[in-house]
């Protein structure tokens, strides 16, 4: 049994109970986070509250706690759910309860819960082999970049890529890719690293951040445009990245292979640097 954090309290997970007038419940009113933590440290505490920050002023919400109330309450949890491994904090704020209306109540309390999760590293098979995605076409609304709690397109087009014999998906709208399920997407095409734009249409991920600061240190150009079908189609390496996956390598996609079908020399050396980056945060961290 874990600990968990809700609304000032730190809990037993199966005492922690929610009202089901919760609008998270009724309405799926409401944004979340995810936050890596290595060597028992919030590993990008400040961009993650920036983020989370957004999505809540884009669902006319205020953050409810001050950057130090949330490296308080992270601390505290970390504490609480002590791991062998790395772990990651789930953190997800809803506008309350509150009679059903679809109009938002002038007042509520908002709901606030937090979870520790632990963060698997990837199987020695998936870094050997990487992964099959396909191409599925975005059916999701155009708020991409809000992180809201209401994932049933991307639950949904996970289960589609699982059903055609694919890890995951990467989602097309009109033809440009927005994103995975749930990552940001690199190509290397002709010997260029690209990324789509941030836009409405995709989350902007920490990771994606952060690979192209790496990519930037190392002097590696890598742009933010537009990245097409056909540029997937004839892509080099294509890069999964999320805060819990790190950089994955797609080497299927659509049931053809990518590049020469294995992860690529470029995605090992982003992977090293990576690595690299993490274990540099560690000497900066209190033991
Ligand atoms: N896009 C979507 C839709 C996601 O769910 C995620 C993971 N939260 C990402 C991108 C990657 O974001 P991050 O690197 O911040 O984990």
């Amino acid at each position: 049994m874990s600990t968990v954090y809700l609304n000032g309290k730190y809990l037993p997970d199966d005492q922690a109970l929610v009202n089901v007038l919760d609008r998270g419940f009724v309405f799926g009113d409401g944004v979340y986070e995810v936050i890596p933590v290595y060597f028992g440290q919030p590993f990008r505490l400040p961009q993650h509250l920036d983020r989370l920050n957004n999505s809540l002023t884009a669902i006319r919400m205020r953050d409810p706690l001050s950057a130090a109330q949330w490296a308080e309450l992270l601390a505290n949890l970390i504490r609480f759910n002590p791991a062998a491994g790395d772990q990651s904090v789930y953190v997800q704020i809803t506008r309350g309860p509150a009679k059903r209306d679809h109009a938002i109540p002038k007042e509520t309390k908002p709901t606030l819960f937090a979870m520790c999760n632990p963060i698997t590293p990837p199987d020695p098979a998936t870094l050997t082999l990487g992964v099959s995605v396909v191409t599925l076409e975005d059916i999701r609304w155009k708020y991409c970049h809000i992180k809201a709690i209401t994932l049933l397109p991307n639950v949904l087009l996970r289960a589609d890529a699982g059903e055609r014999g694919a890890v995951d998906a990467i989602l097309l709208r009109d033809g440009v890719v927005t994103e995975g399920t749930a990552s940001n997407v690199f190509v290397w095409n002709d010997g260029r690293l690209s990324t789509p734009p941030k836009s409405s249409y995709l989350l902007p991920g920490i990771t994606r951040d952060l690979v192209l600061e790496i990519a930037q240190q190392h002097g590696v150009s890598a742009c933010e445009q537009d990245v097409t079908e056909s540029d997937l189609s004839a892509a080099d390496e294509i890069w999964l990245t999320s805060s819990t996956k790190e950089i994955l390598p797609v080497t299927q996609l659509n049931g053809r292979p990518v590049g020469a079908g294995v992860p690529g020399d470029r995605w090992r050396t982003m992977l090293a640097w990576y690595q690299d980056y993490k274990r540099g945060l560690r000497g900066s961290c209190p033991s």
